[in-house]
């Protein structure tokens, strides 16, 4: 069974999608897809030796062999053309190497009409690559397990315009705000608040002004949205 993280990733792949999972670690969802008849086959990319291993363990495991295969590749290196990828999930990194990973391989992306990404930080570094790259988003979620809060985005292919505390905060969540919004947040808030405390403590500079207005300015951002 999927953890509620990866169910949520899971539940934004299109039926029928051949999809590419990058950072798949033990292949578990490509695997859960195939096995669930959601999807036609899958690639399970991993740059690291250990959880490229691990996917293959799974993939012989479940005796998929053939419909979900295993490559030790960097970033969407592990897409081929003749796969015939679709779709791309790429879950449980912080939001600047997911894109950095999609900047990285973005010739890679041709043949691909969504992509489902699943940041555990700093989303808004994938929603400014998607602007700069003619993605637009078509949905969010946030949600939190184990005490940890982790967002989905969805993109397509098209062009959008996001202002700054939508690139940050995302346009759908923030007008929906869910608890689990609201909660992070509120965490974000709580912790830039420790922070500035602490510095004023700090013996003055040029430097410490200059850091503490940006973080005053990025804490009144998070209250202005909160509300
Ligand atoms: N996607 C799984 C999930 O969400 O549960 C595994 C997440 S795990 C924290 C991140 C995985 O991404 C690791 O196994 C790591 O080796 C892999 N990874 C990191 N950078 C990568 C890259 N450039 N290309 C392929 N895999 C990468």
């Amino acid at each position: 069974k999927l953890s509620k993280r990866l169910q949520a990733v899971a539940s934004r792949i299109g039926n029928d999608a051949v999809l590419a999972d990058i950072g798949s670690d033990h292949a578990y969802l490509p695997a859960h897809l195939v096995l669930t008849d959601r999807i036609r086959r899958g690639i399970a990319g991993e740059v690291a030796r250990g959880p490229f291993e691990s996917a293959e363990a799974t993939i012989r495991e479940t005796g998929l062999e053939g419909k979900v295969i295993a490559r030790l590749a960097d970033g969407l290196e592990a897409i081929r053309e003749e796969d015939g990828v679709d779709t791309v999930s790429i879950a449980g990194m912080g939001g600047p190497l997911i894109a950095s990973i999609l900047e990285n391989g973005k010739e890679r992306l041709s043949g691909v009409r969504r992509l489902v990404l699943q940041p555990n930080i700093h989303a808004g570094a994938i929603r400014s690559w998607a602007v700069a790259n003619g993605w637009h988003i078509i949905e969010e979620d946030i949600l939190e397990e184990d005490g940890k809060i982790y967002e989905v985005i969805v993109l397509e292919r098209g062009k959008a315009i996001y202002d700054d505390l939508q690139l940050r905060f995302g346009p759908y969540l923030s007008e929906r705000q869910p608890p689990a919004f609201r909660k992070k947040w509120e965490r974000e808030a709580a912790s830039l608040r420790k922070i500035i405390d602490r510095m004023q403590e700090a013996s003055p500079s040029e430097e410490r002004d200059i850091k503490e207005a940006k973080l005053k300015r990025s804490l009144y951002e998070i209250l202005e949205v909160l509300g």
